[in-house]
């Protein structure tokens, strides 16, 4: 796997790194203090024994403090090849009578107990031992201290702590490597994964497979499946729309350039006046095509997921799509009518999309009815809302109901308007709203009556 900047596995190796480092800190940190604990009950002991053997040679001798020092016993302390040892011996009657003048006597405490400190001789910091001897038959008080300068104790500290950090050492890269090793082991589904959709063609949207996933990745790639299938049907429908779209319009258009060469070949103004309207009518059905293939993009369901749903008011969108087309109804000699309630008929959808649906509605009825028949738009507030469009036309064949929601599907025998796309827009767009799309016939068994009803509806006053 190429090593990125934010690779997962770095960053997970370098945060357990970090916590293992920051421990081990913690550890020297214990480590060091323990070792210089015992270097110091080693070493202390050692220079309070010094100082009591350098009491045994005090005697009271004729009313006064005598010392006897053997060389021998000297040399036990001037015998260090690492440290500088000092000593001295002195009484509150005779001050001070052996030793090493410039080491300064710790408070002593007046029962012959040691008394231990750190202190400093010509500049070097020691560890010094003072006990105090009193002499009740010739009143005096003798203070031995015996001190000694710390480089034997710091080496020693050293040592240990060198000793103990060693394998800490080795423990810390043999955790790094076995972390590496099992954080790679950890995210290889991962790695996996991210091969396998490498090495997928790039139109392969097929949903990738489970086995042998964590918890964790599962839950990734069941969100990518929905994903891709989202993308694959998108595409789908993409695609079927562009092919369609294709399809369609190169006939209407190469009517057009038909009626465009006839007006321009037009030898009188009769013929040409007749091609002009002819190219006129075939302009307008190419442009209402082109709007009905654009309704249908608009209108898939998966273009439609995207596009908020609002609450929509039928009343109103039936006002407003009806008096749209009151011109065209009249030009044909079509009564048209419009019932709705004097109530808010409100249902959740896309106002735009809603309007399309009856524009259409009411486009075919216009269309198929002929002069002087009827078209009546209604909105009825009846177990919900149920908007619908009633003609008293040729109506359709039981036998043909089933398919005129087809796309490019016409009833045989139809005028040559139209393309077949209406009646498909109409149920996407039902489809979409999660609503049924009805057809049955007129009252008296004529024409036909499209109606769609929507279940939730809020009512009130205009
Ligand atoms: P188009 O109207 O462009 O042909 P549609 O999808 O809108 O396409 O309609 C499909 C077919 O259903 C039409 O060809 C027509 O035969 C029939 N049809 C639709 N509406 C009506 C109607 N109100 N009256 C009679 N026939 C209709």
């Amino acid at each position: 796997m190429k090593m990125a900047d934010n690779s997962l596995r770095v960053s997970l190796l370098v945060r357990f790194g970090l916590g293992v480092a920051a421990l081990l800190v913690l550890d020297a940190l214990a480590c060091y203090y323990t070792a210089l604990y015992f270097t110091n009950l080693v070493y202390d002991r050692w220079l309070i024994d010094s100082t009591r053997s350098l009491t045994t040679a005090i005697r009271p001798q004729d009313g006064r403090v005598a010392v006897a020092l053997r060389p021998d016993a000297l040399d036990v302390f001037r015998f260090d090849e690492i440290d500088k040892t000092y000593f001295k011996i002195a009484s509150k009657n005779r001050g001070y009578i052996v030793g090493d003048k410039e080491l300064t006597d710790l408070i002593a405490i007046p029962n012959g107990e040691p008394r231990l400190a750190y202190s400093k001789i010509s500049g070097r910091q020691a560890r010094e031992v003072t006990i105090q001897i009193r002499y009740q038959d010739i009143d005096d008080v003798v203070t031995v201290s015996v001190a000694e300068t710390l480089f034997k104790r710091a080496k020693l500290t050293q040592e240990i702590l060198l000793a103990m950090a060693a394998p800490q050492v080795g423990l810390l890269i043999a955790a790094v490597i076995l972390s590496w090793l099992s954080i790679a082991r950890g995210l290889k589904p991962l790695t996996d994964l991210a091969a396998e959709l490498e090495a997928r063609d790039h139109d392969n949207l097929s949903p990738v497979p489970l086995t042998d996933l964590p918890h964790e990745a599962r839950v990734l790639v069941l969100r990518m499946n929905d994903l891709l299938k989202r993308i694959s049907s998108a595409l789908q429908a993409q695609k079927r729309f562009i092919t369609d779209a294709a399809h369609q319009l190169r006939t209407p258009l190469a009517v057009i350039l038909l009626h465009a060469e006839r007006a321009e070949r037009a030898t009188d103004a009769t013929a040409e006046k007749k091609a002009l309207a002819e190219l006129h009518v075939s302009v307008r059905r190419a442009a209402r095509l082109s709007q009905q293939l654009l309704t249908l993009a608009r209108s898939e369901p998966n273009a439609i997921a995207m596009e908020a749903f609002s609450s929509v008011n039928l009343t109103a969108v039936a006002r407003q799509i009806g008096e749209e087309w009151v011109s065209i109804a009249l030009e044909r000699q079509i009564d048209f009518g419009l019932s709705v309630p004097d109530q808010l008929a409100i249902v959740r959808g896309n106002e735009q999309l809603l309007g399309e649906l009856l524009s259409n509605l009411i486009d075919n009825a216009l269309q198929y009815v002929p002069a002087n028949g009827s078209v009546t738009v209604r909105v009825e507030l009846r177990d919900g809302v149920v908007l619908s469009v009633e003609d008293n036309g040729p109506g359709i064949p039981e036998a043909e109901r089933a398919r005129i929601f087809e796309r490019f599907y016409r009833v045989p025998g139809t005028a040559p308007e139209g393309c077949g796309l209406g009646l498909s827009i109409v149920k996407e767009i039902a489809d979409a709203h999660d609503i049924e799309i009805m057809a049955s016939s007129g009252h008296d068994g004529k024409g036909i009556t499209f109606s769609v009803r929507f279940p939730n509806v809020a009512k009130g006053r205009i």
